[in-house]
């Protein structure tokens, strides 16, 4: 099976409950943000130069662990900045774990081998190592000599110990598709459980050279598509059939809500108007008609997971065709 068990079950007794109670709008993933604080400076990296000035906070643990019983979605991403930068983030780990949530955590990779030495595995935590691309394109990207061959010998340790690992690669504009399929047989002999991949969303902070546009992307992605039938994608079939413009999706900004230290980014992962005190706030007062394709000038381009992947859980339930290629491909 693709995922864990408890993982699908989580989220299916978490879905049919919401449907149940007439809840329309439910996160699925926090994406929980303890610090924007980072070891590199990654050419596309909107998060760094948009929270510049903020960049030395940190939340609390106290406040993270707030966060994750404010909001009741069943999976928890950690992700930054670089969460091993933030210095309670093994208590942090096994606070959420505690809770009963699964966790997806997000690193470079580069402090990951150190950190291994005192973390364990656990069937709810699953690694989640950005590769963009073979060790010159990695490199360049990531603006630093050596990432790459750091991120795969962190990634072979965590195998060797057990862990669960999937990867994260963004396709840019002058992202080589022959290079990312060499990429991802190395990274399946490495035993890496997964493989994530996203087109790079144009941030204003960043400037639009590296960023596909829709057409592009779409372009780009039927090639993607192809490669998904021989390897072992987590990105789901109807994500990558829209990418690949054969599906229509309507974006769900509050999907994968997001807290960093500032408060509940509004109105998503990618773009921000405000920040909240509360998840509760955040839910209750975005004006949510206000966004996505075809709404929101911001949004014209954007094809991302974090709003287009929780749509695609709940396309599942309306249609046969699409719950059996799902359940086929989770299968297998
Ligand atoms: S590692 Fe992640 S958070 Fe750090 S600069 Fe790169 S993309 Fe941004
Ligand atoms: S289309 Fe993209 S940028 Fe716009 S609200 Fe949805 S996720 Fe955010």
């Amino acid at each position: 099976m693709r995922f864990p068990l408890r993982l699908n079950y989580d989220l299916a007794t978490y879905i049919i409950s919401n449907k149940i109670n007439k809840i329309e709008k439910y996160p699925l993933v926090l994406m929980l943000e303890p610090t924007h604080l980072c070891n590199l400076a990654c050419s596309g990296c909107g998060r760094i130069r948009e929270y510049a000035d903020t960049i030395q906070e940190m939340m609390s643990l106290e406040e993270c662990l707030h966060s994750v019983d404010e909001c009741p979605a069943p999976v928890v991403t950690i992700t930054g900045g670089e969460p091993f930068l933030y210095p309670q983030i093994h208590e942090l780990v096994a606070e959420v774990l505690h809770r009963g949530k699964h966790i997806y955590f997000c690193t470079n990779g580069i402090l990951l081998e150190k950190a291994l030495e005192v973390m364990t595995p656990h069937p709810n935590f699953t690694l989640n190592i950005h590769v963009d691309g073979l060790e010159d394109t990695h490199d360049r990207i990531l603006e630093r000599k050596g990432a790459f061959k750091t991120a795969l010998s962190a990634i072979a340790k965590a195998k060797e110990k057990g862990f669960r690992v999937c990867t994260n690669t963004t396709i840019f504009k002058e992202t080589d598709l022959v290079e990312i399929e060499m990429l991802f047989s190395r990274l399946e002999e490495l035993g890496v459980d997964g493989l994530l991949v996203a087109p790079g969303f144009g941030y204003e902070a960043v400037g639009e050279k590296l960023f596909l546009e829709r057409r592009e992307i779409e372009k780009k992605f039927i090639d993607v598509y192809e490669m998904s039938k021989k390897h072992r994608f987590f990105s789901t079939p109807m994500y990558l059939r829209f990418l690949k413009g054969e599906k229509k999706l309507e974006c769900t900004p509050w999907g994968n809500p997001t807290r960093n230290p500032r408060g509940w980014k509004a109105p998503c992962y990618l773009i921000t108007d405000t920040h909240y005190p509360t998840f509760a706030e955040m839910m209750a007062q975005t004006d949510w008609e206000k966004y996505g394709v075809g709404k929101d000038l911001r949004c014209a381009q954007c094809m991302m997971h974090c709003g287009f992947e929780p749509t695609v859980v709940n396309e599942i339930g309306k249609s046969w065709k699409d719950m059996l290629e799902m359940m086929i491909w989770n299968m297998t």
